[in-house]
């Protein structure tokens, strides 16, 4: 694609990267294929090939972002499932993260616009003040007809997103340090995230089991946070920065006292963000290579757990599990084979999704902000889990199981969570009855093998 910077835009690093990016792109259009938002809405500046031409058009005009790209980007889920489309290697993340930024400082939002980010960004990322606000949602249930027609649709999104179930009211009181079990072959951090450690604190349980079990000791570092993943998609640079500064800085303290093999995501969300820290944080002065260190050591629990030997797993399985693939995890990351791999050596029988590339509408903080859209592809996805008739839906991030959980009635639970029940962890919260089931199998399989 030709671009026509001025040279005095391109002594902005920012600009000189956006050139680059925009270059590589062919205008082939193969990426709209796959792009969820252009299946749905059939318009081409909701595809990845439109939105390009529209972020090329705001930076070289220097002008500030009008209401149409402010519209287009944020519908965008930064699914990144073009990126893994796209034949010429467009670095649609970058482009489409500078284009966010550059959005949220020069076009203001509406007040209802305001309040619901300003809320998301107070909330999600803080432990506490989640908890408070889940139970706040909870009340508040009852009014989700009145938020929508006062046009808070965000709000009213946010009400229908709290747990329907039981959750914790405790703190979750992450521990210092874990011992590995036996003879120790390993050292991690591990992330102890925010909203995931408030919605599912088993999450966590299981993957420190699971890596005490294989050898690791695993640290949780004091003064970790959120990686700042959340903020970052909506544009809030500067907090985002912050954030993940803070997490590397406790990160560091931890690493410069004992180094460590890998620091730990099990939220595939952060994974994506973590891995990418060296350019998020690229020029800042005294933190780039600790940002870089930091980067090189991120693996997703499943990418550390695959090298490892679990031995014979302790259930027989005749559970059928269906595999969603975050697209932090399969576009953000990368990781596909691994997490599928450990379910089949852990004895469960997996299954694919149809379609299993397309986003579930999770995508961080978009069923909150894009719950209209968020919802059509939350159907679409469902219908095809409906499809293959899984007993349980397994995936590693916990927005994804929030999301599909809403639509779906069988259980929706971590990976971890399904591997550590295999090798001898408690069954999975919302599993109990195929647990019973699982029993009867090694029952039956233990009385066959006597009589055999
Ligand atoms: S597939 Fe890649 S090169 Fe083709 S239009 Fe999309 S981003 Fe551009
Ligand atoms: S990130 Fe996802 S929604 Fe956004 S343009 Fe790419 S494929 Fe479409």
């Amino acid at each position: 694609m030709q671009t026509h910077f001025t040279p005095e835009q391109l002594q902005d690093p920012e600009l000189r990267e956006a050139n680059a990016i925009l270059r590589r792109c062919v205008h082939c259009g193969l990426c709209t294929a796959t792009c969820p938002t252009y299946l749905t809405l059939g318009d081409e500046r909701d595809s990845p090939r439109g939105r390009i031409y529209m972020i090329k058009d705001m930076l070289e005009s220097g002008r500030p972002a009008t209401p149409e790209i402010q519209t287009h980007v944020d519908r965008c889920l930064s699914c990144l499932s073009c990126m893994t489309t796209c034949p010429s290697g467009v670095d649609y993340m970058h482009l489409v993260d500078l284009a966010r930024s550059r959005i949220e400082t020069t076009r203001p939002r509406g007040w209802r616009d305001r309040l619901a980010r300003a809320l998301i960004a107070r909330t999600v990322p803080n432990p506490a003040r989640m908890r408070l606000a889940l139970i706040a949602a909870i009340a508040g249930r009852p009014f989700r007809a009145l938020f929508k027609r006062l046009g808070l649709a965000p709000i009213a999104a946010m009400l229908d997103l709290a747990p329907r179930g039981a959750f914790s009211l405790a703190t979750y009181r992450a521990p210092r340090k874990v011992a590995a079990q036996g003879e120790q072959r390993g050292r991690v951090i591990l992330l102890a995230g925010c909203a995931q450690q408030v919605l599912r604190p088993d999450i966590n349980d299981a993957t420190i089991r699971m890596l005490t079990r294989l050898g690791a000791e695993v640290v949780m570092a004091p003064g970790a946070g959120c990686c700042g993943s959340l903020v970052h998609h909506m544009g809030r640079t500067d907090e985002a920065r912050a954030q993940a500064a803070r997490t590397i800085g406790a990160w560091m303290r931890v690493i410069e006292a004992e180094p460590v093999d890998a620091i730990i995501m099990n939220a595939s969300g952060c994974g994506t963000t973590v891995k990418d820290y060296g350019h998020m944080l690229a020029g800042e002065a005294g933190l780039q290579d600790a940002a870089e260190r930091v980067a090189g050591l991120a693996k997703d629990v499943t990418e550390y757990l695959v090298r490892r030997d679990p031995g014979p797993p302790r259930q027989w399985s005749s559970i059928r599990v269906a595999y969603h693939s975050a697209c932090s995890m399969q576009h953000g990351q990368r990781v596909v084979d691994e997490p599928r791999r450990l379910l089949e050596r852990a004895g469960f029988s997996v299954v694919d999704i149809p379609e299993g590339h397309i986003c579930c509408g999770s995508a961080g903080t978009y069923n909150i902000l894009q719950p209209e859209l968020s919802a059509k592809l939350l159907d679409r996805k469902a219908g095809h889990i409906a499809e293959v008739g899984p007993d349980v839906v397994a995936t590693g991030n916990i927005g994804c199981i929030t999301q599909l959980q809403r639509a779906l009635d069988v259980p929706v639970v971590h990976t971890i969570e399904l591997l550590d029940w295999a090798y001898g962890g408690p069954v999975p919260r919302g599993m109990e009855r195929l647990g019973s089931r699982v029993s009867e199998v090694r029952e039956a399989k233990i009385a066959t093998l006597k009589v055999g």
